[in-house]
């Protein structure tokens, strides 16, 4: 267990996309306890694994009610849309109004490679898609509404 360093936006492997887990070895299990170790000592939601610098489709996310861990996920099914705001690990002391569905279904395996389905509205819906946004280098400023970004800390 160790907490690895945040990619921060400007750094290019953010920007590429991941490849599928084929197989799921001890060390995809480690990294996704070393995911798990760096979200919560970063205080976030999410993190997605190109975030750490791994380009593999990996995604952990905990809005308060347990870890959730993903592999190879995929968003199967949306409803709705509401605008939130929102904000990333890797573009710090941000934030900005996002579009996203209010309803959002994902597929993924688990870390012993079983296939689970995942549903969230509120705060869990906009995680599931942030993060997997994250695995084809996309990032929410991407999405942002235009003239809706806040600076809520001086970039150090
Ligand atoms: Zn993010």
């Amino acid at each position: 267990m160790a907490i690895r360093e945040i990619r921060v936006k400007g750094d290019e492997i953010l920007r590429k996309k991941c490849k599928e887990v084929k197989e799921i070895t001890p060390k995809i299990l480690t990294l996704l306890d070393d995911m798990a170790d760096t979200m919560y000592a970063a205080n976030g939601v999410g993190l997605a694994a190109p975030q750490i610098g791994i380009l593999k489709r990996i995604v952990v996310i905990d809005v308060g009610e347990g870890i959730i861990e993903l592999i190879n996920p995929v968003v199967v099914e949306t409803k709705g849309a509401v605008i939130g705001d929102e904000a990333c690990l890797s573009v710090p002391g941000k934030s900005a109004q996002v579009e996203r569905p209010e309803y959002v279904k994902v597929e993924a395996l688990n870390r012993e490679g079983k296939k689970i389905v995942v549903e969230g509205t509120e705060l869990l819906a906009v995680a599931l898609c942030h993060e997997t946004d994250h695995l084809d280098g996309v990032l929410y400023v991407d999405k942002a509404l235009p003239n809706t970004e806040t600076i809520w800390e001086e970039e150090v």
